[in-house]
């Protein structure tokens, strides 16, 4: 579908009020194709069958080895990418089937994206004043005199002097780089934030001012935050549940400090078993599972369970039948037939 098509817009509520977000079965497929007349062959299946929800005001964490589908899901649930299948509810209403001019009186404004290299994403020829204001120019908000008000209410929120406003991206540091690229996030007064690797490339001191400048902006303005982050120290840091996804498909999804001290999935054991603990006195050390094989490739994944080729549980049955994502205790989702 094109950009210009209009969708069915469908009116799909979320099954908790407390839900300011809810995927349900999100697939997106990239088309493979071959030869001179450029011939459909396969897909990769970037993101398969994803159901998750997000509380207001809360962090969830997703994690996952570079190729895992985390960044796609960031991507397509604010359709910079066209989902191919699956619903995306928020607010009361189907992201996946919205217009592109209900998209932009709504979605742009109200969920905002935050990258790992915010220097990529902000123009080189404008000064920091034009880049915090040109959210406002794009939807026409605010008389000129309000529009600085507000350049200066931003900067003071994110922690940038205000005497920064006459300089160009360049002239910024890496911290204070992402430190704009919040603030532009922030100046629709969105609802969520999804900060993809927002941290990634920064020093740990740095990485940590960032954090807690996130958590400060949460509290004060009761964001919800989509934390993407190949990063499980960082993401235990910030989040409040955190999702593991291997292949495009969610392993494992539970509170932080379940997923963290009682791991079911036998992927999230070894991911977490390569973390460096910070064990309390009489705590057992977890010993480091090395997976076997490599990732195999999201356009020809392994039948059945996704992970079978590399699990060191894996049994007859995991080669044939697709575990369902089932919440096992409340709050903890595991697909995997161990639970089953
Ligand atoms: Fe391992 Fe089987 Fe569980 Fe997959 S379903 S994680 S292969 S035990």
């Amino acid at each position: 579908m094109t950009a210009t098509e209009t969708k069915t817009e469908s009116v799909l509520t979320a099954t908790n009020p407390d839900h300011i977000l809810e995927v349900r079965g999100l697939k997106k497929y990239f088309p493979i194709k071959a030869g001179l007349l450029q011939r459909h062959v396969g897909n990769v299946k970037a993101v398969d069958n994803l159901n998750f929800y997000i509380k207001k005001g809360e962090t969830l964490g997703l994690v996952g080895e570079s190729g895992c589908g985390k960044s796609t899901t960031g991507r397509t649930i604010i359709r910079l990418y066209e989902p191919t299948e699956g619903n995306i509810i928020f607010k009361g209403r189907d992201i996946a089937t919205m217009s592109e001019s209900e998209l932009r009186k709504t979605v742009r404004r109200d969920i905002q994206m935050v990258f790992q290299d915010p220097f990529a994403t902000l123009n080189p020829r404008k000064t920091l004043r034009s880049i915090l204001k040109e959210p406002y120019n794009t939807h026409n908000l605010f008389t000129k005199k309000e529009r600085e008000e507000k350049v200066q209410e931003l900067l003071a929120k994110v922690g940038l002097d205000p005497s920064f406003i006459g300089r160009y991206p360049h002239e910024f540091s890496g911290g204070q780089r992402q430190r704009i690229g919040i603030a532009r996030a922030l100046a629709l007064n969105p609802d969520m934030i999804i900060a993809d690797e927002a941290v990634s490339a920064l020093d740990v001191s740095i990485q940590a001012q960032i954090i807690n400048l996130m958590q400060d902006l949460q509290r004060e303005m009761g964001l919800s935050y989509i934390f993407i982050s190949h990063d499980l120290s960082v993401v235990r840091h910030i989040s409040d549940r955190v999702g593991v996804m291997y292949l495009g498909q969610m392993m494992e999804l539970a509170t932080k400090n379940e997923l963290y001290s009682e791991p079911l999935h036998p992927y999230t054991q070894a991911l977490l078993s390569a973390v460096p603990s910070t064990r309390k006195k009489g705590q057992v050390k977890r010993e480091r599972i090395v997976l076997k094989g490599e990732l195999p490739s999201p356009a020809n994944p392994p039948t059945g369970c996704v992970f079978h080729t590399r699990c060191p549980a894996a049994m007859d049955v995991c080669k044939q039948q697709i575990p369902q994502f089932k919440e096992v205790k409340p709050d903890h989702f595991v697909a995997c037939h161990l639970y089953e």
